[in-house]
């Protein structure tokens, strides 16, 4: 096919101006016959790569993949672009299974998702024979390596399917990259002689930032409390922590709802639903949310703990900004959490996890504490060469931490540390050695005989806060450790061995707690409030004309086309077409309604008072 047509395609049935990287090759790829293994970030795009195909050219198109879940919200958004598609796995009982099927024998759809389960019942295979075949695509193709995070035995299947349609194509696709799951992924399915694609995975629209945790739970209702109506997820270690939060939002008045494994089924799948439909506007929730969820419009993600490892860092903060717009990550952090994160790991019995684990550990510690640019850490860190040493859109980026030389007062912390445990044999908490370092005559400094440590008041010159900060970033790189039961600080041996070696220390200045709330008000619109006003509407439009169909807000429109509708205010049918996320099907949909909604509002004396037409890349934050 050529350019122009099919960006004609794209345009008609998607809505969108213009192809993301190699969406556009890929589908080309498919188009020409070829098997092709398609490695995209999270929000590259990856269905459309082959959901074009599939309805610009003839016969079936199979999915497998491996959620249920998602499914169904997926072929709801096919739906929503007029595009005939279905689905059949557990969740449908059988009389709706039998009118698919029949449906299916006549050709009425482009595309049929399905479990890999489906690819072995009985009878299945032949009946697939009938209905013209064209491509098979496979979703989450990691699932089908035991290296990946996400292994699936029935994904071992694939290759009967392979083997009874020799000549269709087939896709795989995923956004996980190692050398080892690609390699797997190329054998098991097998693909035969694939084009391959592999994507960058920076998301440049994400805005990364760690912030100096201190009073978190308090941080955090900040955080959410600046963002209005946008939403969010935070990630919490424990199940505890989640329940805790979402009741500590709650408490000041935000939706927010709690996801964890240990909920019952029906409440965790409640909860969920609530979030994409946007009737809830946080979920604090542990690692075990996020697989199923494809919402395009998550405005944030907070880390409220350290992540273990930057995999998960890089896979959580991933389901910030799928529709492109600008989107936050906040890590909120101190050493006193790496040191629990540390004391965990250790506990590990099998000595090679333990390792394994310790320098994944070491990993992510370095990615919250680096003063230099955290996307091109974390790009290095998955192998690729950063186009920039500076990318502009990360906190180090935009305010450059100062640096601070702490050599001298790391040397006075560690031997007071070391001073207190050889005297009376036992440790104290990091208060009483600042107390020590400080020279404070303390009850406890008396009784204890800490006032005759030659360490006593040789640190009188710093704050309490400044000793704390570095007993924090001690903690952070091993060199002290912390009883996580008693809060008591000893010497570690890397500290034992600095000492010894004269080692230099120097630490980035951490972003006070107080920036973090700063940094959550982000003004969406150069226009300001009546943008707000209006982007609001329209929002609420959404909701309502989803809530008629049963589907999630965002299979009307994303919050990247509507806040075009605010930048461009289109009044006609052919002004609504030119935005972006408007085909044809939706426009012969909600052309009327949102255009009607436009002028009412512009009509208003408010929205009056200032309507002028603003060139929309003005004030959109796409990066
Ligand atoms: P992935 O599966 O790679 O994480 P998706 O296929 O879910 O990504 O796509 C993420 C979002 O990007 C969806 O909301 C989708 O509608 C949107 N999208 C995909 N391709 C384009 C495009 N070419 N232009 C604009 N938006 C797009
Ligand atoms: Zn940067």
């Amino acid at each position: 096919m050529t350019h122009p047509a099919l960006d004609d395609a794209l345009k008609h049935h998607f809505g969108f101006d213009g192809f993301r990287p190699l969406q556009r090759e890929i589908v080309q790829a498919l188009l020409g016959g070829r098997d092709v293994l398609a490695l995209l970030p999270t929000g590259g795009g990856k269905s459309l790569c082959f959901q074009l195909p599939a309805v610009v050219d003839g016969g079936l198109t199979l999915v497998v993949s491996p959620l249920i879940a998602l499914m169904k919200d997926q072929v709801d958004a096919l739906q929503g672009n007029g595009i005939a598609a279905t689905f059949l796995n557990s969740s449908i009982d059988a009389r709706v299974a039998t009118r698919r099927l029949d449906a299916l024998d006549v050709g009425r759809y482009r595309l049929l998702y399905v479990a890999p389960e489906r690819i072995v019942m009985p009878g299945f295979l032949e009946r697939l024979a009938r209905w013209n075949l064209r491509r098979i695509a496979v979703d989450e193709a990691h699932c089908v390596s035991e290296w990946g995070h996400d292994f699936r035995p029935e994904y071992r299947r694939i290759p009967e399917l392979r083997a009874r349609f020799a000549g269709v194509p087939l896709v795989a696709l995923t956004a996980t990259a190692t050398q080892r799951v690609r390699e797997d992924i190329e054998r098991y399915l097998p693909l035969n002689d694939p084009a391959r694609f592999v994507g960058s995975f920076n998301r440049p629209n994400l805005r990364y930032a760690v912030f100096e945790k201190r009073d978190a739970a308090r941080q955090l209702v900040d955080w959410v409390a600046a963002r209005g109506n946008q939403s969010g997820i935070v990630y919490g270690q424990s199940r505890q922590t989640a329940e805790r939060l979402a009741q500590r939002l709650r408490a000041a008045g935000v939706a927010a709802v709690p996801y964890h494994a240990a909920l019952p089924a029906e409440e965790r799948a409640r909860n969920q639903d609530l979030f994409i439909r946007d009737e809830v506007r946080v979920v604090c929730a542990t690692i075990a949310f996020g697989m199923g969820i494809d919402k395009p419009n998550v405005r944030y993600v907070v880390h409220y703990d350290v992540p273990k490892n930057i995999e998960g860092y890089y896979q959580e903060t991933g389901r910030a900004g799928r529709d492109g717009l600008r989107s936050d990550c906040v890590l909120f952090f101190n050493g006193g959490d790496a040191a629990k994160q540390r004391h965990f790991v250790r506990q590990i019995e099998d000595p090679h996890e333990r390792d394994l684990a310790q320098r994944r550990l070491r990993e992510m510690l370095d990615l919250a504490a680096t003063p230099h640019c955290r996307r091109a850490h974390i790009l290095r860190y998955f192998g690729e060469r950063p186009e920039s040493e500076r990318c502009g859109n990360c906190d180090n980026c935009i305010a450059p931490p100062e640096r601070i030389d702490a050599t001298v007062a790391a040397r006075k912390l560690l031997s007071c540390v070391y001073r207190i445990s050889s005297r009376g044999g036992f440790s104290t908490g990091a208060h009483h050695v600042v107390d020590v370092l400080r020279g404070h005559a303390t009850e406890k400094v008396l009784a204890w005989g800490h006032d005759r440590l030659s360490t006593f008041g040789i640190g009188s010159e710093r704050s309490k806060d400044e000793w704390l900060f570095f007993v924090s970033e001690l903690l952070r790189e091993g060199m002290l450790e912390e009883d996580p039961l008693h809060r008591t600080l000893r010497l570690a041996d890397d500290g034992l061995q600095a000492l010894r070696d004269n080692r230099e220390f120097a630490y980035a200045k951490p972003k006070a707690a107080g920036r973090a709330k700063k940094a959550a008000k982000v003004t969406a619109f150069a226009g300001g409030a009546a943008d707000d006003d209006l982007f609001e509407l329209l929002r609420r439009l959404r909701k309502r004309l989803a809530d008629e169909q049963g589907v999630p807000p965002y299979v009307v429109f994303s919050d990247a086309t509507l806040k075009e509708l605010v930048a461009k205010r289109p009044t006609t049918q052919t002004e609504f077409r030119g935005v972006g996320g408007v085909g044809d099907v939706k426009l012969d949909r909600y052309g009327e309604t949102f255009t009607a909604a436009i002028s009412a509002y512009a009509a208003s004396a408010s929205g009056a008072a200032q309507a002028p037409h603003r060139n929309p890349s003005e004030g959109d934050d796409r990066a």
